[in-house]
């Protein structure tokens, strides 16, 4: 089937088999080394994003079906790292343990607390926490401070991203208000796992956590890099029909970039047009969806996040970090907006919005198929 075909069925179904999803990453050079196009046309809506006519009919649906599900809205979260102390050692990471060059760093409840304040301030309605798997924090101090945030700011949505837990952590986080958890599960395939992670660290527990959190309740996001070393099209596909299976709220999807201080500091980077394939992929398996425009897109490409939107994604991650620690959360090289205010971010990553004919919403923004079943419920 030609691959035009592919993305309508793929559309029309939600869903396509191993094979055709073979066919329509293939299609689409997906993790091939890609010779110059000849045959390029602009994005209309973006001046300077070139892609192929083939990637444009495969936006052009993304596009489609997430205006179906939440119009011209582009969610925004305050992201908070509050910590790059870690126990584990993931060899793609920068702030893995092994690395004794890392400047570590962790924030005190007012500290976190103060970027609320400002955030809320600023018009965010859902804080990210995300962190290292800092042990220092205790299951304790970590629902404290949920229920600190959300007793404060009871219109905004609490989302955390601190690993691999106990259920009865997840549970506790849970029960003290928080509402969301992202936890990439990386890659779906076991020895792929192997090869990014240490022994120690296993794809069993991984899904373990990811199946623990949906039964609790929570809104989960998984997700995966594109281009992470020893990846291939097989494992992509295994990450699909898993995302698919464990029908996730969000879904994180940015591009690998080495960083120079871990054992990967030598492997290519994952790219822009991968990235993109990928999102609007999955923006047509999964109409719902939440998915953001990484940090890590805008990194490896200027105008990477306004593509990303273009592609079907509709969630932005602003930096609400001091700016006096944001140097020092570096999982890859190049990171951008490490300069920056909160203030400063905020516009522009309004104005950056704007371009792509989408519009910033500052509400909780919740996944549309969550609300949904809630309100049947
Ligand atoms: N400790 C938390 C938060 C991890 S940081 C957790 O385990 O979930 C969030 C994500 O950054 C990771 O899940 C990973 O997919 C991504 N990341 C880490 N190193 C990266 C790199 N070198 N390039 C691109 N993304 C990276």
């Amino acid at each position: 089937m030609h691959v035009e075909e592919l993305v309508k069925s793929l559309r029309e179904n939600s869903i396509l088999s191993r094979e055709e999803l073979r066919q329509l990453l293939s299609g689409y050079g997906v993790l091939e080394e890609r010779s110059p196009v000849r045959d390029v046309k602009m994005c209309e809506t973006l001046p300077g994003a070139r892609c192929t006519k083939e990637e444009s009919f495969l936006f052009e649906n993304a596009r489609q079906v997430r205006e179906r599900s939440y119009g011209k809205d582009v969610y925004l979260r305050g992201l908070i790292e509050f910590t790059n102390y870690c126990r584990c050692d993931c060899r793609y990471c920068g702030i893995r343990r092994s690395n004794t060059v890392a400047q570590r760093y962790r924030l005190s409840r007012e500290q976190i607390l103060d970027c609320c304040e400002e955030g809320y301030g600023l018009g965010f309605r859902t804080f990210v926490l995300q962190g290292g798997e800092d042990m220092a924090y205790s299951d304790g101090q970590i629902c404290e401070l949920v229920s600190s945030i959300k007793s404060r700011y009871g219109d905004c949505a609490v989302t955390l991203s601190i690993g691999e837990r106990k259920r009865e952590s997840y549970r506790a986080y849970f029960d003290a208000g928080a509402d969301r958890y992202l936890l990439r599960q990386e890659t779906s395939d076991p020895a792929h796992y192997r090869y990014l992670h240490p022994e120690q660290q296993t794809i069993e527990n991984r899904k373990r956590c990811l199946w623990d959190l949906r039964e609790i309740g929570y809104q989960v996001g998984c997700g995966i890099m594109t281009g992470s070393p020893g990846q291939t099209t097989e494992h992509i596909i295994e990450d699909l029909l898993f995302m698919k299976e464990l029908s996730p709220q969000m879904i994180g999807i940015g591009p690998f970039i080495p960083h120079k201080d871990t054992p990967f500091a030598r492997e290519k980077a994952g790219t822009l047009q991968d990235t993109l394939i990928l999102l609007a992929v999955i923006r047509l398996m999964m109409p719902d969806v939440l998915l953001p425009a990484t940090t890590a897109l805008g990194t490896i490409d200027p105008l990477g996040r306004e593509r990303g939107l273009l592609a079907g994604a509709n969630v932005i991650m602003p930096n609400l970090s001091p700016a006096g620690v944001r140097g020092k959360y570096l999982l890859y090289d190049g990171k951008i907006c490490t300069g920056d205010e909160a203030a400063q971010c905020r516009i522009c990553l309004e104005k950056r919005v704007e371009r792509t004919g989408y519009r910033v919403i500052m509400s909780r923004g919740d996944c549309a198929g969550f609300v949904r079943r809630q309100n049947r419920e």
